[in-house]
């Protein structure tokens, strides 16, 4: 089959591989119809995640065609579509039967290399080091899925893939981040980062009655689809003072939650910029928490910061005491995917929300290189890839 193999900094190839096979009784084989390409793994594209290796696969948003199931899996048969959360999950450990399935503590064969970095290791994912399993990825032809019976929900009502493919990752993710700054009416939230991610929590933020929802970033696209979903935007590169600016808008208190939708290289300017891009460069340190400092400064007290941005490890000058002499509440967290498929997917029914929004650009999967470039440089007013098989 096609799968898209990553070689090193902004290397990734189309290749041709063996074919994934049932390893285990509770896999299924699934050909991949649509997948997208990931603001996560952009950070891989740009070699800042360890325990990659030459030829990996990439991908964790697709869904498709269930080809080939496994004795032990009983809610899936050969023709069924469905999507597939990023995450991988066995259902039946401590974390799982909590919902908490981004933590599933059975489904990383590689936890000793993650409890070295992290203390304890969280569940495996589809395509994103061997840090977090090894797993073959999904933009590819067919994908490998473990615990099949736990994780894909199936999709009978006949939305097009670009109605529902983003449940497998950046909808849930928007969704999560915003239901865990627990929006009361009236209230005001900030989100830093308008990209796949940060559009969806600007939505959900509103779904869940946030009255105001201010937007940053600098990429004007990115902008102007922030405000289209209902959003005040502040373009940081022309106001400044963008922690200034929220508690002038917000009676000089401060936002009610903040949430950063950026992560580990983040953009900005100024001193504490050029700090964080050397250090990174230097491996001193992993990555540049930029907008997670404006946003931990930002949020009124007593406030949540909630950070959906991906981290990968240490992180310098990070106001801590500003977090903690003013009661902040932070929630943060791979998103627990599985419990948010089916009232997600009703949301989507109900017409409360319509996912393409955010697709700008569909290429085929051959033209994953092409796809990557595009989307890490913003160009053609890129947003969100998908590509189709
Ligand atoms: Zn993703
Ligand atoms: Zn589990």
């Amino acid at each position: 089959m096609k799968a898209i193999c990553w070689y090193g900094k902004q290397d990734v190839r189309v290749e041709q591989v063996p074919d994934p096979e049932i390893l285990n009784p509770r896999d299924a084989i699934v050909r991949v119809t649509s997948t997208a390409i990931c603001g996560s793994d952009l950070h891989l594209y740009d070699g800042f995640v360890p325990a990659m290796e030459r030829g990996d696969i990439l991908g964790h948003e697709f869904m498709g065609e269930v080809v080939e199931v496994g004795d032990g899996v009983k809610d899936l048969k050969p023709g069924d579509r469905v999507v597939v959360p990023f995450p991988i999950s066995c259902g039946n450990c401590f974390f799982c039967k909590q919902g908490l399935s981004a933590l599933c503590e059975n489904s990383n064969p590689n936890a000793y290399l993650a409890e070295k970095m992290w203390g304890h290791s969280p569940a495996g994912i589809f395509g994103y080091s061997h840090l977090l399993g090894g797993y073959a990825g999904g933009q590819a032809e067919y994908v490998r899925v473990p615990f099949a019976d736990v994780g894909p929900i199936k999709i009978e009502n006949g939305f097009t893939d670009e109605q529902v493919l983003f449940l497998s990752d950046i909808f849930p993710t928007g969704y999560m981040a915003a239901e865990n700054c627990d929006i009361k009416p009236g209230d005001s939230v900030a989100v830093w980062g308008c990209g796949p991610v940060g559009q969806f929590t600007i939505r959900s933020a509103k779904l869940l009655g946030a009255e105001q929802v201010f937007a940053i970033d600098s990429v004007p696209e990115r902008l102007r689809m922030a405000e289209e979903g209902g959003a005040e935007t502040i373009n940081f590169e022309t106001v400044g003072n963008v922690v200034g600016l929220l508690r002038d808008l917000t009676g000089g208190r401060g936002p009610d939650a903040c949430i950063e939708a950026v992560g580990m290289e983040a953009d900005g300017h100024g001193v504490q910029y050029a700090y964080d891009r050397t250090k990174q460069a230097l491996m001193l340190e992993t990555d540049r928490p930029i907008a997670l400092r404006e946003a931990i400064l930002s949020v009124r007290n007593g406030g949540t910061l909630s950070v959906p941005g991906v981290y990968g490890g240490f992180i310098d000058k990070v106001p801590f005491g500003s977090l903690m002499n003013r009661g902040i509440t932070v929630r943060t967290g791979q998103t627990h995917v599985h419990r948010y498929l089916k009232p997600l997917l009703e949301r989507i029914e109900k017409g409360e929300i319509d996912p393409t929004f955010v697709v700008t650009h569909k290429m085929k999967l051959e033209d994953a290189p092409k796809a990557y470039e595009t989307f890490l440089h913003k160009g053609d007013g890129c947003i969100k890839v998908v590509l189709k098989t």
